[in-house]
C-alpha cells in the first residue's frame, strides 16, 4: 500500500503543472446538458427519488465519462447503461479511447484541458489528483443527493474512513467488494483417502500428513516424486506457512490492536526455523521460490502436488479441470491447522475495495445530477443491474432473487461476458453482490467458503486497513521501508534454503532490522492506524 502511494505521488509531480492549467481552462466546456440545471433548485426534494429508481433529472442529459477498458468497447449503448439512462434520464458518453494503454490515456485526458464529468480510474490515483483540484469533494453531495450511498456508509463506518483522502474529504466512490473469504488451506483428499488419513487438524498433524505424502507414494507410480506443499507465488509463497507458528511475513494488526511487523516478532524465529526444517526434509517444493504462476497446473495435472494455501475459487476449479489427467482428483479446502499456540485462523481476507472507483471532475457543471446518477447504482434496482444485468435477458427472478440464465452461466468468463455485452460488472464505484459470484462458482469453493465463514476462521481484524499517511510520513517510508523489505526477503530465502542457521542468526537479523529503522516505520504505521480509528 505504501508503494502504491509512492508511485502515485511521482505522477502528481509530473502532472501538476499541466493539470492545474487544465482545470483553469475548463469552464469553456459544459459537459452536462444545461437543461438539467433546474435540478439545482429542486434538488433536495427530488433526491429521494433515486432511491425508488426514479429519474434523477427531469430532462434527458448526457454526461461524459472517462472509462477505459483494455478489451471491451464500453459505450452508453450497452443494454444495462441504456436501461439506466431510461430510469435516470442520464446517458453516458464515454470519451476514453478504445485500445492503447490505460495510464497513457488517463494522463492524456488530465493534460488535455478538458476533463469529462465523471472519471473512472484507480482510487489512489484519483485521490492524488483530487489534491491538485481536479475533482469535486463529495461529502456534502453524498449527504444531500445520495441517500443510498449515505445509508451504506452509515452502516459501514470503516469503509467511510478508508474513503477519506489525505485532506480528510471524500473524492472517490469506490468499488466495494462483497464477502470476506479469499484464500484457504487445500489438500488432496484423494491422496488422504488412498493413505487412509484424516484431514490434519493441527500443525503437527499437518507435518505428519506431508511426511506421509512424501514417503507413501500416494500418486501410486512407484517413485518418490510427490511434492507435499508448494505455491504458485514466487518469492513469498512459502511464507503462507508462517501462521502455523503464529508468525507472519508482513505488517498486521495484533490481538492488542496495534500494528506489528511479522519478521520483527519473536515468533518469526520459530516460524522460519520450522519452515527451513520442512524445506530440508523435502516437505516443501525445492523450487518454491521460482515455480511460478502455473505451479498448480503442473503439480495437479501431473499428479505431483499435495497441498497449497491459495484462492478458493480458482483452486477449487481443479476438481473439474484436472479430472482428465488425474481421474478421481479431489482437492478440498480444510480448516486452518491449529497453530503452535492452538490458534485456528485464516489471516487472508478479501480486500474491501478492488482499487477502482469514480469521481466527479471539477469541471462538471451539474454535480448534483451526477451524484444522484452515481447513487442510482447503489439503489436496490441499480445494484441488481450492476451485478446481474437485465431481467429476462441475463437473469430471471426466482423466489425474489435474481438467478442468471443458462446462457450467462455457460460463458467461460461470466464477468467479461456481462461487462462487454451488457455493461454490468464495470470497474467503477458500486457495491458487488457476492450472490452473483456464488452462482457460477464451483460447488467445492462455495461449500469451503461457507465452512470458513460459518466457523469464524477468517480473522477480519488481522489485515492492516488502508491507511492515510501524511506527506512527511510517506516520504520517510519511501526512504526506509524498501531496504527493510529487501533485507527480509533476501534473508528469508537464505534461511529457508539452508544457507544460514536460523536460531544462531536470529538476534543478528533482529538487530539489523532495528538499525534499518523498523521501529520508526512501526511508529508511523501506528500513528496512521490510530488516526484511522478515530
Ligand atoms: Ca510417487
Amino acid at each position: 500500500m505504501v508503494v502504491k502511494k509512492t508511485g502515485a505521488l511521482l505522477l502528481v509531480t509530473a502532472l501538476s503543472v499541466s493539470l492545474l492549467a487544465a482545470c483553469a481552462n475548463n469552464d469553456k466546456e459544459n459537459n452536462i446538458d444545461s437543461s438539467a440545471s433546474e435540478t439545482k433548485s429542486g434538488a433536495v426534494e427530488s433526491a429521494p427519488a433515486a432511491d425508488a429508481g426514479g429519474k434523477v433529472s427531469a430532462e434527458p442529459v448526457t454526461a461524459t465519462i472517462f472509462y477505459f477498458s483494455p478489451q471491451f468497447t464500453i459505450t452508453g449503448d450497452l443494454p444495462v447503461l441504456k436501461k439506466a439512462a431510461e430510469l435516470t434520464n442520464v446517458t453516458l458518453n464515454n470519451v476514453a479511447p478504445i485500445g492503447g494503454e490505460e495510464k497513457q490515456a488517463y494522463n492524456l485526458m488530465l493534460a488535455s484541458g478538458e476533463l469529462p464529468d465523471l472519471i473512472s480510474y484507480g482510487t489512489s490515483e484519483l485521490n492524488t489528483v483530487a489534491q491538485e483540484g481536479a475533482l469535486q469533494p463529495l461529502d456534502e453531495l453524498i449527504d444531500q443527493y445520495a441517500p443510498n450511498i449515505k445509508k451504506f456508509l452509515e452502516e459501514r463506518p470503516n469503509v467511510k474512513k478508508a474513503m477519506a483522502s489525505t485532506d480528510g474529504k471524500m473524492y472517490v466512490i469506490p468499488y466495494v467488494t462483497d464477502g470476506d473469504a479469499k484464500e484457504a488451506w487445500f489438500i488432496r483428499q484423494d491422496w488422504l483417502d488412498k493413505l487412509s488419513l484424516p484431514q490434519p487438524k493441527t500443525v503437527d498433524e499437518y507435518y505428519n500428513t506431508l511426511v506421509a505424502f512424501r514417503d507413501q507414494d500416494p500418486n501410486g507410480n512407484g517413485k518418490k516424486d510427490e511434492v507435499p506443499f508448494f505455491s504458485r507465488v514466487s518469492n513469498n509463497g512459502v511464507y503462507a506457512l508462517l501462521p502455523l507458528w503464529d508468525s507472519f511475513y508482513d505488517f498486521y494488526i495484533g490481538d492488542d490492536n496495534k500494528v506489528h511487523y511479522g519478521p520483527y516478532e519473536e515468533n518469526y524465529k520459530a516460524g522460519m526455523s520450522n519452515i527451513a526444517k520442512w524445506y530440508k526434509e523435502g516437505l516443501i517444493d525445492k523450487e518454491i521460490f521460482t515455480r511460478g504462476n502455473n505451479a498448480r497446473d503442473v503439480m495437479f495435472n501431473g499428479n505431483l502436488g499435495g497441498s497449497i494455501h491459495d484462492w478458493f475459487a480458482s483452486s477449487s476449479n481443479f476438481n473439474v479441470s484436472a479430472q482428465g489427467s488425474v481421474p478421481g482428483f479431489s482437492l478440498l479446502p480444510f480448516a486452518p491447522p491449529a497453530s503452535a499456540s492452538g490458534k485456528v485462523q485464516e489471516v487472508t481476507k478479501r480486500d474491501t475495495f478492488n482499487g477502482r472507483g469514480w469521481s466527479i471532475s471539477s469541471s462538471a457543471k451539474n454535480p448534483e445530477t451526477l451524484m444522484k446518477y452515481i447513487d442510482f447504482w447503489w439503489s436496490e434496482e441499480g445494484r441488481r443491474m450492476f451485478n446481474f444485468g437485465i431481467e429476462g435477458e441475463t437473469y430471471t427472478m426466482v423466489d425474489g432473487k435474481p438467478i442468471f440464465t443458462e446462457e450467462v452461466l455457460k460463458q467461460p468468463s461470466v464477468v467479461d461476458y456481462l461487462a462487454s455485452q451488457y455493461g454490468s460488472q464495470l470497474l467503477w464505484g458500486a457495491h458487488q453482490d457476492y450472490e452473483y459470484e456464488v452462482q457460477w462458482s464451483n460447488k467445492v469453493a462455495v461449500e469451503g467458503i461457507k465452512m470458513y465463514t460459518d466457523n469464524g476462521y477468517i480473522n477480519k481484524n488481522f489485515q492492516v486497513p488502508p491507511l492515510n499517511f501524511s506527506m512527511e510520513a510517506q516520504n520517510r517510508l519511501k526512504e526506509i521501508l524498501p531496504p527493510i523489505q529487501t533485507y527480509v526477503s533476501e534473508n528469508g530465502q537464505k534461511w529457508v534454503m539452508g544457507g544460514e542457521d536460523v536460531d544462531a542468526n536470529f538476534d543478528k537479523f533482529n538487530k539489523r532490522l532495528k538499525d534499518l529503522g523498523i521501529e520508526e516505520v512501526l511508529n508511523l504505521y501506528q500513528q496512521a492506524y490510530e488516526q484511522y480509528q478515530q
